[in-house]
């Protein structure tokens, strides 16, 4: 198992696919979590919960707390980590702003996440369906938070941005996925620095709003680059970091290279935290969206705690 390692040599690594226990997740069996699904089917909504076959959907579900996949269910990219089908999309569905806004007036979401698959075939990338599904939010629901968790809107992010910052989320998430080494290989069609840049523009157009990525795990990254990158999302002023472990959606998909620990999650955790970030969440079952509506709060509350100290400080 992957103990933090000392020595970032790279060596060939051999893929390891047997799941340790910690990794072991409850199958989705709840009153809740049949609920949500039933809710999602009459709405005829997607979420990035079943599209990418993610272990927390018991859990998530049965608490009534889904990430809705906006644009369709069909990605026109195909990173090799991602279980999302890939070809031409169809439509965009005029009625899913609305019917995303009576899914969280129904479910009665304090906080909700937004995703979308990646729309390179659309002029604006999909940019203005989330604007419109943020303002039917709004609307609708006034007192739910509002998570994005946006595409990187390849060579329109400047509009793009622009767009959605005036919407006024509450916490924009674009996720770097892995480090920089492994693009050309799990996240082809994307690039690091691109990423980089539109979260850095997200905070520049609105510090207001919260900012957040993450990477996972397990995809044979070393110590320092996952080191590099923290400084790299600090750079760039980024809030909050996540760190999951990265599994297999099916055997077409890239293999597991390392079932990084417990334990070696928790020192990432502290070594991001010593880096600066208002909030890290690492663990195995970390997940973009995984305990967003509590994060959310936590997030809140420690950019309070740093500006009272801040204020303190200068008295
Ligand atoms: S962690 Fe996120 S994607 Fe996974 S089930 Fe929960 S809400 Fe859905």
């Amino acid at each position: 198992m992957n103990e933090i390692s000392k020595i970032p040599d790279m060596p060939k690594r051999e893929p390891r696919q047997r799941k340790p226990d910690w990794i072991r997740v409850k199958a989705p069996v709840s009153k809740g979590f049949n609920e949500t699904r039933r809710l999602m089917r009459e709405l005829n909504l997607n979420t990035v919960c079943e599209e990418a076959a993610c272990p927390n959907i018991g859990e998530c579900w049965t608490k009534k707390h889904a990430t809705v996949m906006i644009l369709g269910d069909v990605c026109t990219r195909a990173c090799a980590f991602c279980n999302v089908k890939t070809g031409m999309p169809r439509a965009v569905d005029k009625l899913e702003p609305q019917h995303t806004a009576d899914a969280a007036a129904a479910m009665g979401l304090e906080h909700i996440v937004i995703t979308s698959v990646d729309r390179d075939d659309l002029p604006d990338g999909g940019a203005g369906q989330f604007v419109k599904v943020i303002e039917a939010l709004r609307r609708t629901t006034p007192s739910t938070t509002i998570e994005i968790l946006t595409p990187d809107f390849r060579n329109k992010s400047r509009a793009a941005i622009e767009a959605i910052v005036t919407a006024r989320p509450d916490v924009y998430n674009h996720n770097l996925e892995t480090v920089p080494r492994l693009y050309p290989t799990i996240r082809p069609g994307a690039r690091y620095y691109a990423s980089l840049r539109l979260l850095e523009d997200v905070k520049n157009h609105d510090p207001s709003i919260f900012t957040k990525s993450g990477i996972m795990l397990g995809l044979g990254e070393e110590r320092l680059e996952v080191h590099q990158v923290m400084d790299d999302m600090r750079s760039a002023d980024i809030d909050f970091m996540t760190m999951g472990q990265y599994l297999q959606p099916t055997p077409k998909h890239t293999k597991v290279m390392d079932f990084v620990t417990p334990k070696a999650f928790d020192a990432y955790a502290a070594i991001a935290r010593a880096k600066g970030f208002l909030l890290v969440a690492s663990s195995p079952l970390t997940r973009s969206s995984y305990h967003a509506g509590d994060d959310f709060e936590r997030l809140r509350t420690a950019r309070q705690e740093k500006l009272a100290k801040a204020a303190f400080t200068k008295a």
